[in-house]
């Protein structure tokens, strides 16, 4: 109410036109807290983001007002070969974000950006357009990403990834975490409005407060991202309009609109992700030149509801079912049809949880995680089939959601050795979730898995090198995240060669 007061007060003393226009706001400090980003890059564009304060929006008396945010993209660091430029309403249904679509740039480049709204002017973001369409490039760099609790640690391999030299970085999936504060006994850092999130409101606040951290501004500030969402962005293990807190479907879907909206506003994703009540159409692709096919995977939306009740558990007939979905039939053929059509050198494919079978002894018996491919048994066999038989060049699956580093060979069937190798998983480490970690091997585990070559399980992301023959996968790791300012290290580093599916570490 206040502010819309303020408003009124404005506008009867003249600062401000009426009807909710905005031209001629002057804000009192910088709105632009939560930093800016860029996405999705195609060859003659990028998507740019950013958000205006609620705070500096509520003193100025515009936070129900829309509020026109001009943008300018650049080939130059300083702004001397301006390129581009337009103008967005940044509107309070969509918590005043900005998403502007730029077209018309120059493919496999830098390029600058900046915002200004009320007299104010953002910090300056660097970007990079794809290669142009099937252009033959010689390398591609990119750093994939998961798992970022705030509460748990530092994200300082975020500053670590903003000191390498990058193309892209992919982000797959708990970018925020929606449950209640760890408290001040257990937490490194403590989050700012603690409870468990259910609102719009709710997830909106959580996100801006973990925006507010400079190394994850600094990351998006130099690359542009692609990011695909997991479940901690609505609520741990969900499963399409399932959860097992036993709310209704109907009223869970409420919570997913929420969420999806909020995770929407946050993020620097084109237009045709925006969210519709609960759906949000987030599988996508996109094309890095001749050497590149990134095939984006949304594994929770579609899902079919956690097998045999969730949790690890022994086997369990619902697992192995043929109704047991990961990716729904639509994102299954969108995907399949993709890859079969893919004229790229390297197919990567950025998905959330762990695709290769992971079994782990508990009390003598072999269990699996039902919310990993693991409780989906049939979904995961049609993929490995289709990688049998339709060899789609070089597939290589890129995994988050465990908080730890693996490397796996996929098979058509991971209980025969002598089964063919179809495709690599890499699965990366958290930035933060867990804390520290250790430097625990877990030979037994390997042992019982010996399609799985590698675990580490300390904090960090994983930098890849793409080349007309080669992916090269640095594990980059941190010793500790309940400090700041941690140095990096290459832990490990496993390498595939083009045609030869299975990695091997170097
Ligand atoms: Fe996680
Ligand atoms: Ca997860």
């Amino acid at each position: 109410m206040r502010a819309s007061r303020d408003a009124a007060a404005l506008i009867a003393l003249g600062a401000l036109p009426a009807f909710g226009d905005a031209r001629e706001l002057r804000f009192q400090s910088n709105p632009f807290r939560f930093g800016v980003a860029s996405g999705d890059p195609v060859p003659d564009g990028v998507v740019l983001w950013t958000r205006l304060d609620g705070q500096v929006l509520e003193r100025a008396g515009a936070l129900r007002l829309h509020v026109p945010v001009q943008w300018e993209v650049s080939e130059d660091e300083r702004f001397r070969r301006i390129v581009r430029k337009g103008s967005q309403l940044a509107i309070p249904e969509l918590g005043h974000s900005v998403h502007a679509e730029v077209g018309g740039l120059r493919p496999g480049r830098h390029h600058w950006y900046r915002f200004t709204a009320g007299g104010e002017v953002s910090a300056t973001g660097r970007t990079r357009t794809a290669p142009a369409v099937n252009a033959a490039i010689d390398r591609f760099r990119f750093a994939f990403v998961s798992c970022q609790s705030y509460e748990n640690g530092y994200f300082t391999a975020y500053r670590r990834v903003a000191e390498e030299d990058l193309d892209l970085v992919v982000h797959l999936g708990d970018y925020i975490y929606e449950t209640a504060t760890m408290g001040p006994e257990r937490a490194v850092r403590l989050q700012e409005a603690g409870g468990e999130l259910f609102t719009l409101d709710q997830y909106r606040a959580r996100y801006a407060h973990y925006k507010t951290d400079q190394d994850l501004q600094a990351a998006h500030a130099l690359f542009p991202f692609v990011v695909t969402s997991d479940d901690h962005e609505v609520k741990n293990d969900y499963a399409g309009a399932t959860e097992l807190s036993g709310v209704s479907p109907e009223q869970f879907l409420l919570r997913r609109a929420a969420a999806y909206q909020a995770y929407y506003e946050f993020m620097p994703l084109r237009r045709v992700a925006m969210p519709a009540g609960p759906n949000m159409r987030l599988f996508r692709r996109l094309h890095f030149g001749n050497l590149a096919d990134v095939h984006v995977l949304d594994t929770r939306q579609y899902r079919t509801g956690l097998s045999c009740g969730g949790g690890r558990k022994p086997q369990c007939e619902e697992a192995l079912g043929r109704t047991q979905e990961m990716m729904g039939p639509e994102q299954e053929k969108w995907l399949m049809d993709g890859m079969r059509a893919s004229g790229a050198r390297w197919n990567l494919l950025a998905n959330q949880v762990l695709i290769a079978q992971l079994v782990q002894m508990a009390n003598d018996t072999p269990t699996f995680s039902m919310d990993n491919w693991d409780g989906h048994v049939q979904a995961r066999a049609r993929l490995m089939k289709f990688l049998a038989e339709a060899r789609p060049a070089n597939p290589i699956v890129m995994t988050g959601d465990i908080h730890s580093n693996w490397v796996a060979d996929l098979k058509v069937d991971f209980n025969n050795p002598s089964s063919a190798v179809v495709g690599t998983e890499l699965v990366g480490t958290s930035i933060s979730t867990g804390g520290d970690g250790d430097d625990s091997t877990r030979p037994q585990v390997l042992a019982l898995n010996p399609h799985i070559k590698f675990f580490n399980n300390r904090r960090g992301y994983v930098r890849c090198t793409l080349t007309p023959s080669l992916l090269t996968s640095d594990y980059r790791t941190l010793p500790y995240v309940s400090r700041p300012d941690a140095p990096v290290e290459t832990r490990a580093t496993f390498v595939v060669e083009d045609g030869k599916p299975g990695a091997t570490e170097n």
